[in-house]
């Protein structure tokens, strides 16, 4: 069942979304090498305290952490450690937050000092593929739409989508319907409308879409090893067009980044 929110959820909703946006911005100062995991996942627990809130991903489902970790070949769902990230790395932080009975979850690849060209093409390609998404969630459309536009963006470029995680409906439940998975058909599945609020987050392998999980439990890594890259935002419907929630202006105003991608998502 698609539950819809009022206007009034919806700004909640952002506020929530906004946290996370700021913890990343936060993170994105400290992610370079030397620097471990576990030692951001603290810092982003202590700053989503700071806000009122309350870290969206600890216990839920029985996860360790505040953040989902996932270095290099690793795609989403890793757990922090001590390992220090070493220069060349990425890193994609995934975040959730509790606030006002209302979940953000956002997420974003980050380079760890001076990355491979072609590794820094999957990140680009993977933000922009999440853009094309975001472009279709509007009424008219359905799931199959925002599916599609992401699928056709990154496979041009020869990259795997990953089938088995999929993006999903967002609210007072981390995971609500509708799956919004980052491949498709157009016009085929639920059909959008006013006041639904979903996250929308490709992940996107240089390589092979197939997958392996670690015996962890969690951590889902690429079959063949090369990187993955993921990046995640918080939308909703507002009169019949994609809202953005969550923004990757506190990222970019930390790593000096000029950007105006977000500006047509905004009313
Ligand atoms: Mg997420
Ligand atoms: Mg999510």
């Amino acid at each position: 069942m698609i539950v819809i929110k009022t206007r009034e959820e919806i700004e909640l909703m952002r506020e929530s979304a906004l946290i996370v946006s700021k913890t990343l911005g936060m993170l994105a100062k400290e992610v370079k090498p030397g620097v471990s995991t576990l030692y951001l996942d603290k810092l982003a627990e202590d700053f989503i305290r700071e806000q009122g809130a309350i870290p969206g991903f600890l216990g839920l489902y029985d996860f360790p952490n505040t953040l989902c970790m996932s270095p290099n070949a690793q795609i989403v769902h890793g757990i922090p450690s001590d390992k220090p990230m070493e220069d060349g790395d990425i890193i994609s932080i995934d975040c959730g937050a509790l606030k006002n009975g209302f979940y953000g979850d956002h997420a974003y690849t980050f380079e760890v000092g001076n990355v491979a060209s072609e590794t820094k093409k999957l990140l680009q390609i993977t933000k922009e593929s999440l853009y094309a998404g975001i472009r279709e969630f509007k009424i008219g459309n359905r799931v199959g739409d925002v599916g599609f536009a992401i699928q056709n963006y990154c496979e041009k470029h020869g990259y795997g989508i990953v089938r088995e995680l999929v993006g999903h409906g967002l609210g007072s439940e981390m995971h609500e319907d509708p799956e919004m998975p980052n491949y498709g058909r157009r016009g085929r599945g639920k059909k959008f409308v006013e006041g639904m609020v979903v996250a929308i987050e490709p992940m996107v392998n240089l390589g092979t879409q197939q997958i392996n999980q670690l015996n962890d439990g969690w951590t889902i890594l690429t079959k063949d090893g090369k990187p993955s890259a993921h990046f995640e935002h918080d939308v909703a419907i507002v009169n019949g067009k994609p809202e953005l929630l969550s923004t990757f202006k506190y990222v970019y105003e930390a790593l000096g980044i000029e950007s105006n991608e977000e500006d047509e998502f905004r009313q």
